[in-house]
């Protein structure tokens, strides 16, 4: 049987550093509290989590990590004065294992980029050394000061670590340790201090440098950062369009380009192509760049009777300066009359050369709406496109 994982999670900080007014665990991360991140790092490992906080802010806590439903206890803990009290504290409210192999690891509940592998290193060190302590390179060189300002030495950085948490050990050596130190008066600035102190070997884990405490402004600056390169946005983008003309007396019928026989044709400032307007919509709507009529107003006299298909050019060249091509399209015409499908490969064609894809990616259909409505009564065509486009 595996050895029961405890974890202590410290969240009793007063973020005086960061000035945000709360508890620097509650504020939140791309949209997640900090603690609720740093909760959520042990689900696969922990058997039950102490969580360590003010009184006052166990509700708030509570709440910000409830919608994580973790599969294992939680229990909360006050906070004692110093950090060591608080880690005390948390011992003390974890089962007494007797002879049983049971591990405990500490982590800052600031410490919300931890990740699953940081953990995961760790707690194979508990099994192997006893303990396992995350820790750093240190890349800044590191000087001793006289405290006047003036350097009293440069110590070796190749042997120095920045020490951070997840730190784990076995649930008895950890009680023991906080036991000696509270007898001698030891106080430490972490647990490996006190590990130190009691005279137990204390292994470091290769930590992460992603795994910042969140203490000042610029750490929640950079940690915003992380996340959202965890979570690029993906390189594909859809989009929508619609729109309607009337049919008039006088006028050509033109869609997706092509001239359909018809004794009436649509009626509108350009050629009325209700088909590529539709179109264009999408594919603006996809790029996030309006619509047609921001881009070709109708008051316009340089669009009086153009061509639809000199505008979808337009369109597409407005797609690249943005980065974007099309993957596909698909498009529905919805006219009573005339009858469609004679036309419809034309359309296919003249798109799929306008667009530069395969005509399989290039789909355009037609529908009547059983005599109902405008279309139905043969007043009008309106067109629906949707369309993908991808980020070149
Ligand atoms: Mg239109």
């Amino acid at each position: 049987m595996k050895d029961p994982v405890y974890v202590i999670l410290l969240a009793g900080g007063s973020g005086s550093r960061m000035g945000a007014g709360i508890n620097k665990v509650l504020l939140p991360l791309g949209g997640t509290p900090c603690i609720a991140r740093s909760a959520e790092i042990f689900r696969a490992f922990a058997d039950r989590m102490v969580l360590v906080c003010r009184p006052e802010e166990s509700e708030a806590i509570q709440k910000a990590i409830r919608p994580l439903s973790l599969p294992f206890p939680v229990d909360f803990v006050p906070g004692g004065d110093t950090r060591q009290q608080s880690v005390a504290n948390g011992l003390s409210a974890l089962p007494s294992d007797g002879e049983s192999a049971a591990m405990v690891l500490v982590h800052d509940g600031a410490r919300c980029l931890a990740d699953p592998a940081l953990v995961s290193r760790v707690l194979a060190d508990v099994t192997v050394f006893g303990s396992g302590v995350a820790s750093v390179g240190v890349t800044d060189t590191v000087k001793e000061t006289d405290l006047s300002g003036f350097v009293s030495r440069t110590i070796d950085r190749s042997s120095l670590r920045a020490v951070q948490t997840p730190q784990g050990f076995r649930l008895k050596d950890l009680r023991f340790a906080h036991e000696k130190a509270a007898e001698d008066g030891f106080e430490g600035t972490d647990d490996a201090a006190l590990m130190e102190h009691a005279g137990y070997p204390v292994h470091l884990s290769e930590g992460s440098r992603r795994n910042l405490k969140l203490t000042t402004k610029e750490d929640l600056i950079m940690a915003e950062a992380f996340l959202a390169d965890d979570s690029p946005l993906p390189p594909y983008r859809v989009g929508m369009g619609y729109d309607v003309h009337r049919l008039t007396e006088g006028r050509k019928l033109i869609l997706c380009g092509v001239e359909v026989p018809y004794s009436l044709g649509l009626l509108g400032h350009s050629d009325a192509d209700v088909a590529l307007h539709a179109l264009m919509d999408a594919l603006l709507g996809a790029a996030g760049l309006w619509d047609i009529g921001h881009h070709f107003p109708d008051t316009d006299a340089r669009y009086k009777g153009i061509s639809s298909m000199l505008l979808l050019d337009q369109v597409l060249e407005a797609l690249r300066e943005k980065g974007f091509v099309p993957s596909n399209v698909d498009l529905t015409i919805v006219a009573q009359q005339p009858k469609l499908s004679p036309y419809i490969p034309r359309m296919v064609e003249n798109l799929s050369r306008a667009l530069s894809l395969p005509a399989d990616r290039v789909n355009v259909k037609a529908t009547t709406t059983e005599h109902l409505g405008f279309e139905g009564r043969g007043e009008g065509i309106s067109a629906q496109a949707v369309c993908m486009i991808r980020q070149i």
